[in-house]
This record gives structure tokens, C-alpha cells and sequence, in this order.
């Protein structure tokens, strides 16, 4: 047995670790470990105390895939409802599709009972606010929301705005593979924006033969690298987990123009074997960590790699401005 989460993934990966030990079923420890961060208004960047997007509203993307029957359940830009990683796992369970979107996903989350929720907390409205009295012009203040918003997407487009996700991976006690994800995306995205958490490929994949893999960072890349897939297959034609993870970093460094950014690959195999690394991270990245026998998750670093020349600190000055 085995478990990884990101960073974000702390106040729920010891509910996640105690169900696998439990011999529970891994979608189950998945989506209860996921839960609990979506319920953590210190994570703000899953849930409830998520970002909103340009609008001022929040979005929130999440997935499941059960690696033995390979069927998945992902929601994208789904609006008041508290937990869309359960969504995502009705979908899975009682429709014959893998994604559903916007208002369809919002229409099945309440036909299936889902709990509804404001998920716009003070810090978040306050921190857009700051935003809107910042950056918008006096013109388009008084037609708001009805202006064409591309112009300010480039404050979306910096990837340390209120930006993360939290993605569990596991191998549970009967070898099941399973992965979950749930984010809000970025923060001051373009309404409609999906990032890599609900593309089944790109933000994640679990095939119980060989492995699994998840993301997080700018979904723009993973999304274009197919890189959860591009990791599970890369074992699968018989590489080890490390050297499939660093082919997908290769991948990504044939990418040009767009964004280019920072993604942490997270991925274990089917022997329980793991590797984390931070594409363009910084240090002080970290992951969570358990396996059968550990009393509790651990907090690991990150291995670095970087693939262009960025620079970290300048984009810190204009988080500040926005989410203190
Ligand atoms: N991968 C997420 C997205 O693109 C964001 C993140 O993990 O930072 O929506």
C-alpha cells in the first residue's frame, strides 16, 4: 500500500493512509482524504476558500479514475457545491460519461442530492476585490460584467496568483490503483477555463497494471504534454517509474511558446516504488509520503529540475498585491 499527496494534500492524507491500512477500498481513502481538503479553508486553492476567476466566482475542477476498471468521473468548472471530488465520483458511478461541465455538472450535482455551498470566502472576495479596484478601468467598472475580460487576463496567466490543486495517488491493500484530484484552478482565470485536474490524462491517470501519475501546476503544459498518460504508458512499454517521469519532463521541454511554467509530477507504480519531481519548482517543494508500516504520512522534498529560466521572484511581487 501506498500513498502520495501534494503539499495541499496535508490535512487529508492521514484519513487517506488510515482507510488504506484499514484495507479499504482506494477510491474511497481517495475521495475521504480528498474531502477533508476541500473542507480546509487554510488550503486555498481546493474548495471552499478556493480563487475565483476573473468574475469573481469560483470554479472548481475535480477528478477520480479507478485504475483496474479504468473508468473515470471528472467535473469542470462546477459552481456551489462543496465537494466536487464526490461529484466527480457520482459521475463515475451512475452515468455513462467521463466529464461533465459548468451548468450540466452544477444540474447533476443537485439532482444527486450534492451538498450546496458558498464557496467564496471573505479572504477570497476581499482579495479579488483588491484585483477589481486595482486593474479594471474606470470604463469598464460601470459595464461590469459585461466588457471583454482577455485584456485582463494576464494577471490569470501568472501562475503564482493564488494557484495549486491537491492530487492523491494510491495502490490500496487488493492492488487497486486509483487517482483523485480537486482544485479551483487559477486564481483570476477566464470564466470557463479548465485546467489539467479533470482531463483525465493530462492532470492524471491510474492504470492498476502498471502505475499512476497526477499534476499540478500550470495545467496548460501537462494538458498539451498528455503527461499523466505519457507516464503511465512510458511504464507500461517498460520503463521504470523514474526514468517514465523524467521522459515526461523531456516532453515538456519540447514545448514552446504558450506558458511555461512550474508542474510537480507525482507518480508511484505498481510495486510501490515513487518519484516527485518539480519542474521549474521551487526549493521547499514538497510532497506527502506513506506506505504500510509508517505510523504517519511524512512531509518529503521534492526533487528539482528546472527546464527554463524563469524568474520566481518577480512574480512573487504581484501575488502579494492581490491574495496577503
Ligand atoms: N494544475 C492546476 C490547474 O492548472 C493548478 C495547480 O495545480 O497549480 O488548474
Amino acid at each position: 500500500m501506498i500513498v502520495i499527496s501534494n503539499n495541499e494534500g496535508k490535512s487529508g492524507i492521514p484519513a487517506t493512509a488510515s482507510m488504506l491500512a484499514q484495507g479499504k477500498p482506494g477510491l474511497d481513502a481517495v475521495e475521504a482524504g480528498i474531502r477533508l481538503v476541500e473542507d480546509d479553508e487554510e488550503v486555498r486553492t481546493v474548495g471552499r476558500g478556493g480563487w475565483p476567476n476573473l468574475l469573481g466566482e469560483v470554479e472548481l475542477d475535480a477528478s477520480v479514475m479507478d485504475g483496474t476498471s479504468l473508468r473515470t468521473g471528472a467535473v469542470g468548472g462546477l459552481q456551489g457545491f462543496r465537494h466536487p471530488v464526490s461529484v466527480a465520483r457520482e459521475v463515475l458511478e451512475r452515468l455513462p460519461h467521463e466529464l461533465l461541465i459548468g451548468a450540466g455538472a452544477a444540474r447533476f450535482a443537485a439532482e444527486i442530492g450534492a451538498e450546496q455551498c458558498d464557496l467564496l470566502a471573505d479572504h477570497s472576495r476581499a482579495a479579488w476585490q483588491r484585483w477589481f479596484d486595482a486593474e479594471v478601468s474606470e470604463a469598464d467598472r460601470g459595464n461590469w460584467p459585461d466588457v471583454p475580460l482577455t485584456r485582463y487576463c494576464h494577471n490569470a496567466v501568472d501562475p503564482e496568483i493564488g494557484k495549486d490543486t491537491t492530487v492523491f495517488i494510491a495502490l490500496d491493500a487488493n492492488r487497486n490503483i486509483v487517482s483523485g484530484t480537486s482544485t479551483s484552478g487559477w486564481g483570476w482565470k477566464y470564466p470557463g477555463r479548465l485546467g489539467d485536474s479533470p482531463v483525465i490524462g493530462a492532470g492524471s491517470y491510474a492504470d492498476s497494471r502498471y502505475g499512476a501519475c497526477a499534476c499540478t501546476g500550470a495545467g496548460e503544459m501537462t494538458i498539451r504534454a498528455g503527461t499523466a498518460r505519457a507516464v503511465v504508458l512510458y511504464m507500461k512499454m517498460g520503463m521504470s517509474v523514474e526514468r517514465a517521469v523524467e521522459e515526461a519532463v523531456n516532453d515538456m521541454r519540447a514545448l514552446k511558446g504558450g506558458l511555461i511554467n512550474r508542474v510537480t509530477i507525482h507518480a508511484i507504480d505498481n510495486r510501490g516504488n515513487h518519484r516527485v519531481v518539480a519542474v521549474n519548482g521551487l526549493p521547499g517543494n514538497h510532497y506527502w509520503f506513506w506506505t504500510d508500516g509508517m505510523q504517519a504520512p511524512e512531509a518529503r522534498p521534492a526533487e528539482l529540475i528546472q527546464i527554463s529560466e524563469r524568474a520566481p521572484q518577480a512574480k512573487k511581487i504581484a501575488m502579494t498585491v492581490y491574495t496577503a
